[in-house]
């Protein structure tokens, strides 16, 4: 068969009208139907763009030069914007932002859910959207015989120069990194080597609960050893009364993850504490809490509307994690059962509903698709399942033992809309009907989007 012409050539610039934007925020533009992929261009824009990879399908450029600009451009508060991996959108206005990740959500619902009657409703920002993460893990090395930290610059192992600060992480946390980096420095403490796989200082984690001010710095090393450990420890908390807790965790391995399997408490406490609405909550340095507290507030309390409680239904609360979500479902429900596959997320769920009194909420450990069949053959019936997956959504066995257990609504939270349409229309074929979708912009200024999904049981 004779093959088709693609329209463009490596290296080759052209000029394109921009129409579209993808999920990870790069622009649209397309030649005879050929679509040509360009970050940093804006829908309503014309711009040359020099084509840098192609394939069958589509293509890859380098937007050079900007001919008709969108009114929605801004420019990137961050001076390492350009450079760095971690945001994607800050050239987009935030009103952009918002509306780009709704239709996301509309066009992923349609095109893998085949869902398109239902309500989508506006993404809810934020009034501020800087300055808004509860932690920060920042890789550590060497430059000129100085520690230097820094994020990576887009697609390499290789710390951007001159990165003194992160506009989306809180100040403090900011600060902190800054603290522990000139300290470290100061003491002759040696960076990790990637390549070599030798020195000490992998990472360092700093989280601090908005609500309680309490901040816990992990310090990631390759070895057992940390040299001058007493005298860093004791330069952090006395010069920052505000630092509860130093974790020291260690990654032997050679490997891209950053936390290791070992931890161990340096100084202070084992937790941080922080608080979301009423609830208040112990947080250990390996267990999952959301990044965003303003907006996590926003999502839960939108959970627990969909779940449209009374006091007298009983609850699971799937992929709970260290039991956020049960313990904000416990307020208003006879009784939660939460699952999470993390020993020590159950432990911190266990810890965490002692602290705030709740008696009606039980957590176990366990694979949620194993743990849920089993509750279904002792006779479990729950009028509502809450859900909150990773990123690559629910387990099929999971899906089915949701629809075995016929509740009366499910709540599905979600931070990738791809598995969310997939799941959904599993559970659409399974007699539910998808009510409302609330996306909730948990991370501002990049690509992500969360959602928060209703449906009831129709039974058809
Ligand atoms: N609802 C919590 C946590 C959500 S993150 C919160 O809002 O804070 C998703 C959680 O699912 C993680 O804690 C992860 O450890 C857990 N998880 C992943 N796979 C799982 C599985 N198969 N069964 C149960 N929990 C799982």
């Amino acid at each position: 068969m004779e093959k088709k012409q693609v329209p463009v050539q490596k290296n080759q610039t052209i000029t394109l009208d921009f129409e579209d934007i993808t999920h990870e925020g790069n622009g649209v533009g397309k030649l005879d139907g050929y679509p040509l992929f360009v970050p940093y261009a804006l829908p309503g824009e014309k711009g040359k763009v020099k084509v840098i990879k192609v394939k069958k399908n589509f293509a890859i450029g380098k937007l050079l030069d900007i001919e008709e600009t969108s009114n929605e451009r801004v420019e990137p508060p961050c001076n390492v914007y350009y450079q760095c991996g971690g945001c994607q959108l800050q050239h987009m206005s935030y009103s952009m932002q918002s509306e780009m990740k709704r239709n996301q959500v509309i066009n992923t619902l349609k095109k893998i859910g085949h869902i398109e009657d239902v309500t989508v409703h506006p993404t809810i920002g934020m009034d501020d959207p800087w300055r808004y993460r509860n932690k920060v893990q920042i890789p550590v090395a060497e430059r000129n015989g100085k520690l230097i930290t820094g994020f990576y610059r887009k697609k390499s192992h290789e710390i951007i120069d001159d990165m003194d600060r992160c506009i989306i992480t809180s100040e403090v946390n900011d600060r902190m990194v800054e603290a522990v980096r000139s300290i470290a420095d100061r003491l002759g403490i040696p960076a990790y080597d990637e390549k070599s796989h030798r020195g000490i200082l992998r990472h360092i984690m700093v989280r601090t609960g908005e609500a309680t001010n309490e901040t816990m710095i992990v310090i990631v090393t390759r070895t057992a050893e940390l040299p001058y450990k007493k005298e860093l420890i004791k330069a952090l908390h006395e010069t920052y009364p505000h630092v509860k807790s130093i974790v020291q965790n260690i990654n032997k391995e050679r490997t891209n993850v950053i936390l290791g399997k070992e931890t161990k408490v340096l100084w202070g406490e084992k937790y941080i504490y922080d608080k979301i609405g009423d609830i208040k909550f112990a947080i250990s340095g390996k267990s999952f809490y959301q990044v965003n507290p303003t907006q996590t507030k926003k999502l839960y309390d939108t959970a627990l509307e969909y779940a449209n409680l009374t006091g007298g239904e009983t609850v699971i609360d799937a992929y709970c994690g260290i039991g956020t979500i049960s313990l904000f479902l416990a307020q208003k429900a006879k009784k939660v059962y939460g699952v999470e596959i993390v020993p020590e997320a159950i432990s911190d769920a266990k810890e965490n509903a002692k602290l705030n009194n709740i008696d009606n909420a039980e957590f176990f450990v366990g694979q949620a698709e194993k743990i849920m069949p089993w509750w279904t053959s002792q006779g479990l019936k729950p009028d509502v399942i809450v859900v909150d997956p990773p990123r690559k959504g629910c387990d099929q066995a999971l899906l089915e033992a949701m629809i075995a257990m016929e509740p009366k609504r499910i709540v599905y939270v979600s931070c990738n809309p791809s598995t969310l349409a997939r799941d959904l229309h599993i559970l659409e074929n399974g007699g539910y009907e998808t009510k409302q979708v609330q996306p909730v912009d948990m991370f501002p200024q990049t690509s992500h989007v969360e959602c928060v999904s209703q449906l009831v049981y129709t039974g058809k």
